[in-house]
């Protein structure tokens, strides 16, 4: 039996198709690329190019490799782009996944771990946010991301499809062979490890009045590895008969974009220019996980705690890929 993993060339997806390998599953991997980096994914796991909602290629897959699970990556990601372009973002991100969990009612595969996010909470109303936090998205991104959570639960009455719904918190950091490469790149740590190497000029800081203890916004950084780690739990939550729910994943630890820049400084051991900019709109100022339910139910420890070692780990990626995933095709 073997585990989809939807959008497994892109950054979360290819670091947990490493962690299944090392776990000794079999991921299979459907991507088509558009976000994804072909070289992300090894030569030696199945790699089908394609869409989740191409039907008849899913249903192929499903049969030719006997998929047990499917976690669920592939989606479009930019918050700015959704509130320009709706549309897109739920195409791609609804309706596609809504096509790929018909196949999958219909083929009887029954466990499904998805990458939700705490984009789906909104405008914090309290801190550390719990599940049980009100889930009204600021952004058609996070909309998106929460019309699947509802589909899944009913597709689990209906079809026996139980689902875990993994709601990231700030996703980072690297492991030796895998690590983040978007185009555009619009993420924090990316941006200022590319202004500490002098590829960018400066790195922008988007407000500097939040009502923070040095007025930049905070965020809840939590490794990349820890987050496939808990892709694995689920899984075998799932497998144990688990029934369907939603994590938080977090360190449930804050650093501001003063506090991440002055961090990378320390790691990197190069001065890094920040510019005061104006705020993102839509960015709130602070998100920190109250991750608790997926320690008690999931078991699920975060091994890197401090942001030195995520950063450290993303450095020493973009240093050994000063390119990124485009060395790869060289
Ligand atoms: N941020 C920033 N400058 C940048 C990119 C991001 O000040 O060039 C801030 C952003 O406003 C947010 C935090 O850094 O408060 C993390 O942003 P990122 O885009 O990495 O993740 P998000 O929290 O939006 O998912």
């Amino acid at each position: 039996m073997s585990i989809l993993i939807t959008g497994g060339a892109g950054y979360i997806g290819s670091v947990t198709v490493e962690g299944l390998r090392t776990n000794g599953e079999t991921p299979v991997v459907i991507d088509n690329l558009v976000c994804g980096h072909r070289a992300a994914v090894d030569a030696d796991v199945s790699f089908h190019k394609g869409n989740i909602g191409d039907s008849d290629l899913v249903r192929r897959i499903i049969e030719q490799h006997q998929i047990e699970a499917v976690m669920h990556f592939s989606a479009y990601a930019y918050v700015g782009e959704s509130v320009a372009d709706p549309g897109k973002y739920f195409e791609n991100n609804v309706a596609e996944t809504l096509r790929l969990l018909n196949v999958l009612a219909e083929s009887g595969v029954d466990k499904f771990v998805f990458s939700s996010t705490c984009a789906t909470y909104g405008e914090p109303e309290y801190m550390p946010i719990d599940e049980d936090h009100p889930q009204k998205p600021a952004n058609p991104y996070g909309w998106s991301k929460l019309f699947v959570e509802r589909i899944l639960e009913s597709f689990d009455v209906a079809h026996g499809i139980r689902s875990v719904s993994l709601r990231y918190f700030n996703a980072a950091g690297a492991t030796e062979k895998h690590g983040e490469h978007h185009e555009p790149e619009t993420h924090l740590i990316p941006l200022v490890l590319a202004a500490a190497k002098g590829e960018r000029p400066d790195v922008k800081i988007f407000g500097t009045d939040y009502p923070t203890d040095d007025g930049t916004a905070v965020r809840d950084y939590i490794h990349v590895s820890d987050l496939s780690r808990a892709h694995i739990l689920a899984l075998e939550y799932l497998r144990a008969g688990g029934r369907t729910d939603a994590f938080n994943l977090g360190n449930g630890n804050g650093y501001s974009v003063r506090q991440v820049i002055q961090a990378a400084e320390g790691v990197t051991d190069r001065k890094i220019t920040a510019v005061e900019d104006k705020k993102r709109p839509g960015d709130p100022s602070i998100l920190v996980a109250n991750a608790a339910k997926a320690r008690e139910v999931l078991e699920w420890e975060p091994a890197v705690k401090d942001i030195e070692e995520i950063i450290e780990s993303a450095w020493r990626w973009h240093q050994a890929h000063p390119q990124g995933y485009a060395d790869s095709r060289a």
